[in-house]
Formats: C-alpha cells, structure tokens, sequence
C-alpha cells in the first residue's frame, strides 16, 4: 500500500488572545488543537462540525494560509511546515483551495483571464499562449465556455462564479484541493450540480480532496472517510458509510439525528443538544463535550478520552470505549447501545 498524499499528525493552530491598551497576550485560542489524520491518494476526506468547530482552520493550516503552532504535515512525503521559499511555492502550487464564497473570492476588479492568469505567472507556467490554453481547458472543465475569460465575475450568478473559483484552483494542475464549504453559499438549486462536479473531476482528474462542511449529509455524500471535529480536535472519524450506520459518538449521533432523511430505515428521531459550544479559548477539562452531552459522566469531565480504534473507526468516548469493550469489539452491537441510550437521554422532538 502506498504512502498517503497527506499526512497530518497532532496539528495545533493555536492564536494569542489579547486584551487592554498595550494588546497584552491574555489566552490562546486553541482553534486547532492535536488533530491527526491522513488522506490517501485520489480520496476525499469530509471535515464536519459546527461553525467555529475549527474545520477552516484545520484547511488554512494544511496550506499555511495560517501558520500552525505544532504538529506536523507531510505532503507526498514533503514536510510542509519545514519548508519555505521556493520549495514551498512549489508545493501550493500542487495543494489549492476553493473558498466558501464566490462573491468574496474572486476580485471584482479584475477580468476572469486576469484571475486565472495570475497563478500561472506567480507559478511560471507556460508562455502567453500556453497559458491562454490551460485556462480555457480549465474553464471548459467545469462546463464554462472560454468566452468567460473576456468578462467580470459580477457578470455571473454564483453558481457560475464558483465554476470559476475552480478553475483558477485547477489551471495550476494540483493534485489535492481544500474545498471549504464550497456550496454553503449557493442557492440550493445549484448546490448538487457543484457537488457532482466536483465528484467528476476528482474522478476524471485523479484528484484529492479534503471537503469541509458542515452540512453531514453533503459530506457523507461525497467523502470515503468522514472526520467529525468538536472545539479543535476530532472527535470520530470512519469510512462514510461506516460512521453512517455506526455512529459511537454521542456528538455525531446528534449531528446525523439532524439530517432530513427520504429513507424510513434510516429516519432518526431529532436530538437537542442544550447549551452553547464552549469557548475555544477555555476547553472544558475532560471530555470537551461532557457540558453538552446527555451521556456524561464523572469520568467525562475529568480526563481527557483516548483514542480507542476498531477495525479503522476511530472514537475519542468513555462510553464508546466501554460499549466496544462490552460488545467483544462488536462496533456496530456498541453503536446500537449508545444510540438507544441517547433517544432515551435527549429531548426528543417528532421529524
Ligand atoms: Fe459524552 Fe463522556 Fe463520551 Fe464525552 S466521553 S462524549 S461526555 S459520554
């Protein structure tokens, strides 16, 4: 088996927190604190959670769009926070990213040639007429004709312009896209059609994504793996249709309960979660979902769940850990347990 293309092991973006008129350092936000997973080639993970769960900065830290503060990340072998310079252009050349919104992203000042153009010149690929070439074939592959070029993005309803993000992504030839929340923006009537896109040119192109998102049903959707982070740490993370069937987090059984589903066998009954995502910039000790989960207990609140791992479904739970233990390593038997004794636990709305 080959090595990953991404490797990220215990990534920490933690920013100063500061305060008063000499803008003293108070705190850290821990945004991102010691996430590890890996993506092999030509597979999506999904990154899902709740605004502010720290799955855009999970994103930019890959990139150094923000620089991280530990851990590490290896990029086809690269180790990406020890590089700089010219190694590093290089390397971004080959890891893009689209944007959440379409209307923020591109520069409203600048023709689409100038946006796409941009890149291939930073990058120094190709000759004038190379690069008209490459950035028609990029239009062309997201279903954008090349007349696109002479024209400015607010000519464009926002599922075009989004065509467009990915084509200044793709004209650079990368092999690993960060996709953050790339149809959030976007009338749901188009949302499938980006999505089906981008499904085809990972196919057609071999490419490699990391899609975030908070909306799980669009993540299981289109991910192998699915990775489920709560206030800056993962918190389960399994094959899609695995963590879809045999969810042990109490967290994801919450957030899956929130899915709409058209399929009676799959239909699950609402969980409220009460209170608010705790402050990143003061974790609670424990189980950092222990205030809002209605399974905790005093282990919960006192140390800091292990990973436990059965046949690659990894969970950070007390219970979860006990119901496997419990079940012979039985993760589906553990599952079923946990799901029933959160029905019971939460307020249970009808839909
Ligand atoms: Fe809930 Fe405890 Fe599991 Fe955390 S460790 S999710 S508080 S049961």
């Amino acid at each position: 088996m080959s090595d990953p293309l991404l490797a990220v092991t215990n990534l920490e973006t933690h920013f100063p927190l500061r305060r008063g008129i000499l803008r003293r350092t108070v705190g850290q936000v821990r945004a991102v604190d010691g996430v590890s997973f890996s993506i092999d080639r030509q597979k999506t993970l999904g990154l899902v959670g709740e605004s502010g769960c720290g799955k855009t900065t999970v994103g930019r830290s890959i990139l150094r769009l923000v620089e991280p503060t530990g851990g590490s990340i290896r990029f086809d072998g690269h180790d990406v926070r020890e590089t700089s310079g010219a190694a590093l252009r290089a390397l971004r050349r080959r890891m893009q990213i689209v944007f959440q919104d379409p209307y923020g992203s591109l520069n409203p000042r600048m023709t689409v040639r100038a946006i796409l153009e941009e890149g291939l010149v930073i990058h120094q690929m190709g000759e004038a007429a190379d690069r008209l070439e490459r950035m028609r074939r990029a239009l062309e592959q997201t279903g954008m004709p090349a007349t696109t070029l002479a024209r400015y993005p607010h000519e464009f309803s926002g599922g075009q312009r989004q065509r467009i993000a990915i084509a200044r992504a793709l004209v650079l030839e990368p092999e690993f896209l960060v996709l953050d929340e790339p149809i959030s923006a976007l009338d749901v009537s188009i949302q499938a059609q980006v999505v089906n896109l981008l499904v085809e040119l990972r196919e057609k192109l071999g490419l490699t994504y990391l899609f975030i998102s908070h909306d799980l049903s669009v993540v299981e959707h289109v991910s192998d793996e699915v990775a489920v982070m709560y206030l800056g740490r993962i918190v389960e993370r399994a094959a899609a249709a695995e963590i879809a069937r045999a969810a042990l987090h109490p967290y994801t059984l919450a957030l899956f309960s929130a899915v709409p589903n058209v399929d009676p066998a799959r239909r699950r009954r609402r969980i409220v979660l009460g209170g608010d995502v705790p402050s990143p910039s003061r974790p609670p000790a424990g189980c950092r979902f222990n205030p809002r989960c209605p399974l905790a207990e005093t282990v919960c609140r006192e140390i800091d769940p292990p990973a436990v791992v059965v046949d690659g479904h990894h969970v950070h739970c007390h219970l979860a850990a006990r119901e496997i233990e419990r079940a012979d390593g039985n993760a589906t038997v553990a599952a079923g347990r946990i799901a029933a004794a959160m029905q019971a636990a939460t307020t249970v709305n009808s839909g």
